[in-house]
Parts: structure tokens; C-alpha cells; sequence
């Protein structure tokens, strides 16, 4: 048993030794799922409001875990704690690039996590994977949210510049939930915003809402960097949001996160319209 300051810490710690132990097991469950592949991943639309077409897709990581489904944002979080998330990463990278292989004419988002950015081999490696698959980098786009601009500004830009220099793009994930500015874009050189749903999700419903919604579109319109509105689910939203002038939306009104096949499907039949 566990040596106990105060009383008061008596009645909750039995609790937090079975929260740690269940992290524990978790972890030994995430350890083995990264090594079995178990960890796939899905694809969400990116649809053009140009031409209403689907012109992109975002991986997004899937873990059916022996004891039920676990969400992202809960493993990747895990992943990151436990040193896992290099390997996890990478293999989603892999994953994603050879199911989009086949998608030639749509670009690839894939969410990067700081810890895997601020990796020393991290270029090198994504580099090599591009290689080994033969996948154009000028389709592939990763995704980070703005704290590792924040903790780790120098090796996050020296990351990023030589990845550009490879042909890869990066978009600022996320955009009006923290604390990063419209600078910060220009800054680290991205080449896309993309506006968090908590932002798109504050317009009324008339599709009017927040100046500063729009003003922060403008902004980034008139320094050319194309912005993304996520979580569309109306189409209200999706109205306003391209009339703001957002490029492509992405949301469960426009496509939600689906397999590889149900993908393909999508596309062979948008094909024929
Ligand atoms: P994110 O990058 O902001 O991804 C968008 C999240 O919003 C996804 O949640 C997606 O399923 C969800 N979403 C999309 N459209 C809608 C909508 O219309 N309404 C609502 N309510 N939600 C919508 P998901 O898949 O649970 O992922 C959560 C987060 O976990 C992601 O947020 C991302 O930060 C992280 N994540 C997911 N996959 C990976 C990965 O492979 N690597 C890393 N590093 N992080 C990942
Ligand atoms: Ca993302
Ligand atoms: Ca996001
Ligand atoms: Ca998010």
C-alpha cells in the first residue's frame, strides 16, 4: 500500500491507482495495437466550394480496441506520453499515403503531433516514406495546431522550412481556438488555415455572426493563405462560411470520415455525375 500524507488524501487515492492502472493497461493495449497495425487510418473530405467537389481528404486515426472503440483524443495524447507516437505516426503517414496513392487528383492532410515535428529524423523520415511509396509531395499537406510554434518556435521553423523545401505544404490546425495569430502563419510560411469548428460553430442562425469570423478570413485572404472551415454541419454554416471566403469546407454536411473503400465508392460514383 501507498504511504499517505493526509487523511484527506486517503479517500480519493484509491481511486486515482485504479485511473492509473487503467492508464497502464491502456497503454500496453495502445503498444500492441501500434505493433499489429491495428491503428488505421479514415478519410474525411475536403470539398472545394469553387466546384462542390471533393478536392482532398484528412486522415484521421481509428482504434478499435480489443475492449471497444477509443478516440483520438484520447490515444494520440497517450501515444504522445509513452513515447509511441513517433512510430504511430509514421505509420498513419505510411497508411494514408498508400491508400491515396490511387487518389490522384486529391491532396492528402495528415496530422502531425508536436513531439513528432521536433523529432531530429522527423525529416528525414517523412522524406524517405515520399520516396518509398513514389507519392508526390505536392499532394501531401500536415497539419499541426499552433502549440509547438509556441514551445519549440526554432526547430518547429527549421522543420517546416525543410520539409517546404521538399514540396510539402502545412496548414495551421485548429485556427481561432488558442492563441495563435494571423502573424504566426505568415511567420512559419503555412500554406493553409484551418478554422476550428468552435469558430464556425458561433455563427447564428441566420448565417450572420461573428465580425471577427470574418475579418479574420479576410485577413487571411488578403496575405493569400487559402482557409479551411472544419466542422461544417448545416447548410447555413457552409453558406456563410463560403461567402466569408473559406476555399473548402470540411464537416459531416459535406462528407464524414469514412474507410478507404467507402472513399473510393464516393468518388467512382461523383465521378459519373
Ligand atoms: P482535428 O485534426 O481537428 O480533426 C477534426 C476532428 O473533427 C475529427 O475528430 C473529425 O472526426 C471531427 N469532425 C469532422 N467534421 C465534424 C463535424 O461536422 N462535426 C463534429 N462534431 N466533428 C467533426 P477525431 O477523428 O475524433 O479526431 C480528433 C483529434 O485527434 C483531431 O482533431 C486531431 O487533433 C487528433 N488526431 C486524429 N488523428 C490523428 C493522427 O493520425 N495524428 C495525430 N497527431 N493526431 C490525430
Ligand atoms: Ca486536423
Ligand atoms: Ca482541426
Ligand atoms: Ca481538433
Amino acid at each position: 500500500a501507498k504511504q499517505l500524507g493526509k487523511g484527506r488524501a486517503f479517500a480519493y487515492a484509491p481511486d486515482l491507482d485504479a485511473e492509473r492502472e487503467e492508464l497502464a493497461c491502456l497503454e500496453g493495449q495502445l503498444r500492441r495495437a501500434i505493433a499489429d497495425d491495428a491503428i488505421k487510418p479514415v478519410f474525411q473530405p475536403l470539398v472545394s466550394v469553387a466546384s462542390q467537389k471533393i478536392c482532398g481528404v484528412e486522415a484521421l486515426a481509428r482504434w478499435h480496441s480489443p475492449t471497444g472503440f477509443v478516440a483520438p483524443d484520447v490515444f494520440i495524447p497517450l501515444a504522445e506520453r509513452s513515447g509511441l507516437i513517433d512510430d504511430l505516426g509514421m505509420k498513419i503517414l505510411t497508411f494514408s499515403i498508400r491508400a491515396a496513392s490511387g487518389w490522384n487528383e486529391l491532396s492528402l492532410s495528415v496530422n502531425i503531433s508536436p513531439i513528432q515535428l521536433c523529432n531530429p529524423n522527423f525529416v528525414d523520415d517523412v522524406t524517405d516514406i515520399l520516396a518509398k511509396e513514389n507519392f508526390d509531395p505536392h499532394r501531401l499537406t500536415l497539419e499541426i495546431t499552433e502549440g509547438v510554434l509556441i514551445s519549440n518556435p526554432d526547430q518547429a521553423s527549421r522543420a517546416i522550412n525543410a520539409l517546404k523545401e521538399r514540396g510539402i505544404r502545412f496548414a495551421l490546425d485548429d485556427f481561432g481556438c488558442g492563441f495563435a495569430s494571423i502573424g504566426a502563419l505568415r511567420q512559419f510560411g503555412f500554406d493553409r488555415m484551418k478554422l476550428d469548428r468552435s469558430l464556425v460553430w458561433g455563427l447564428d442562425d441566420d448565417g450572420r455572426g461573428s465580425g471577427i469570423l470574418k475579418a479574420t478570413i479576410a485577413l487571411a485572404a488578403a496575405l493569400n493563405i487559402p482557409v479551411t472551415a472544419e466542422g461544417i454541419e448545416t447548410e447555413t454554416q457552409a453558406k456563410a462560411l463560403g461567402a466569408a471566403g473559406c476555399d473548402q469546407l470540411q464537416g459531416y454536411l459535406v462528407g464524414k470520415p469514412m474507410s478507404a473503400q467507402a472513399l473510393d465508392d464516393l468518388l467512382s460514383s461523383e465521378r459519373l455525375v
